[in-house]
């Protein structure tokens, strides 16, 4: 098997992996990212609701708290800068009373004026962009396969188009649901220091008229996710979603049976939904930490200080706001890879 070299490998070009390759690019380092796909974003970063979150739901000074409103800013200004398409829209959390949307029934809604829409593949273009432009390399169908401890940082074993043996000083594994089977495989890698993973699938149903809203309505938070919400695409299509349902394996197809949950969930904050308007749209999986029926879990970000190993950086659990947080993990990576801390 050929046997290279190389500085600094990000595995997963999701837009958590295309942020960190673009601000580790953007300081001096040379990177190469590894997808096990043809393509950037193919899994949960094109398969979410594309809001940037304001940063309310979280716990105090998580790291979801800190990155969703460090994120949320530096992606506003991250979008004017490179053109990335995006939408101040604000949203309102309807608790089942008047508002400014006549079609809008509850007793009290919140307004967020903070959050937005974006286009997120837009958003990792323009990541993508910025890291080549820095020298960065993305190679595709690549997955990492295997690996182990080395000397002086890692040796992973890439498998596709062009198999080999990969000398890397840093390793950021960054492969979203794929994190927990990258690390289990690092022969030398502490065992106890690879969480258990479940899936939790969000479902997405379109509405096929034009949206009487132009916010976005969320309804209080649910177990697992935020509730069955109406968000808008960046061309004013509404879709409704996502729910939470567990699974055992990945699995993107929605099942129109669940529809009937939809209306019933739309109702109680949009009495006047018509019967037949919903079509099944797409679905995405959250990386859980914790099985159903738990508290939700923080992001789970591993340096050399946490698990000993030189030059390694493990992301686990980054579901939601991990679009919106992406610039400030970013940040969090490239400081933990300072020499000396
Ligand atoms: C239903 C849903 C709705 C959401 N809505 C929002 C929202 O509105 N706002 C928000 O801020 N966040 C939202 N999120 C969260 C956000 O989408 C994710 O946090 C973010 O996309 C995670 O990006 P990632 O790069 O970590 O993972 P991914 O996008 O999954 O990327 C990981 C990449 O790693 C690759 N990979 C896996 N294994 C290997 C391997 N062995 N070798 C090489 N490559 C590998 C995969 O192919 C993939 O491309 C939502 C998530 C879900 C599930």
């Amino acid at each position: 098997m050929q046997r290279e070299k190389a500085d600094c490998v990000v595995i997963g070009a999701g837009v958590v992996g295309l942020a960190i390759a673009a601000r580790l690019a953007r300081a001096g380092r040379e990177v190469i990212v590894l997808e096990s796909e043809g393509e950037i974003g193919v899994h949960t970063s094109s398969r979410n609701s594309e809001v940037i979150h304001a940063g309310i739901y979280y716990p105090l000074n998580s790291l979801k708290a800190r990155f969703c409103v460090a994120g949320r800013d530096a992606l506003y200004r991250y979008c004017a800068e490179r053109g990335v398409e995006y939408r101040r829209c604000g949203k309102l959390i309807v608790a089942a009373s008047e508002s400014e949307e006549p079609a809008l029934h509850g007793t009290a809604a919140l307004l967020s004026p903070s959050t937005g829409i974006i286009d997120s593949h837009g958003l990792m273009l323009a990541y993508r962009g910025e890291a080549e432009e820095h020298g960065a390399m993305i190679a595709f169908n690549a997955p990492v396969e295997a690996g182990r401890v080395g000397e002086g940082g890692v040796v992973l074993v890439v498998g596709g188009d062009m198999p080999m043996a990969l000398d890397c000083r840093i390793v950021v594994n960054s492969a979203g649901l794929g994190a927990p089977a990258v690390a289990a495989r690092l022969a030398g890698f502490p065992a106890d220091h690879v969480p258990r993973q479940w899936l939790a699938k969000g479902n997405y149903f379109t509405l096929t008229p034009v949206s009487p809203f132009s916010r976005l309505i969320y309804p209080v938070p649910e177990p697992g996710g935020l509730g069955v919400h109406l968000t808008l695409d960046l061309g004013g299509r509404a879709r409704f979603g996502p729910d939470v349902e567990w699974i055992e394996a990945m699995d993107y197809a929605v099942d129109p049976a669940r529809g009937d949950r939809f209306y019933a969930a739309i109702r109680k904050y949009w009495p006047d939904l018509p019967d037949g308007v919903l079509e099944p749209g797409y679905a995405g999986i959250r990386p859980k930490l914790v099985p159903k029926g738990s508290q939700s879990q923080d992001f789970v970000i591993q340096g050399p200080v946490q698990h000993g190993v030189a030059g390694l950086v493990n992301l686990f659990g980054i579901e939601s706001p991990g679009l919106t947080a992406s610039p400030a993990i970013a940040d969090y990576v490239a400081n933990m890879l300072q020499p000396g801390s």
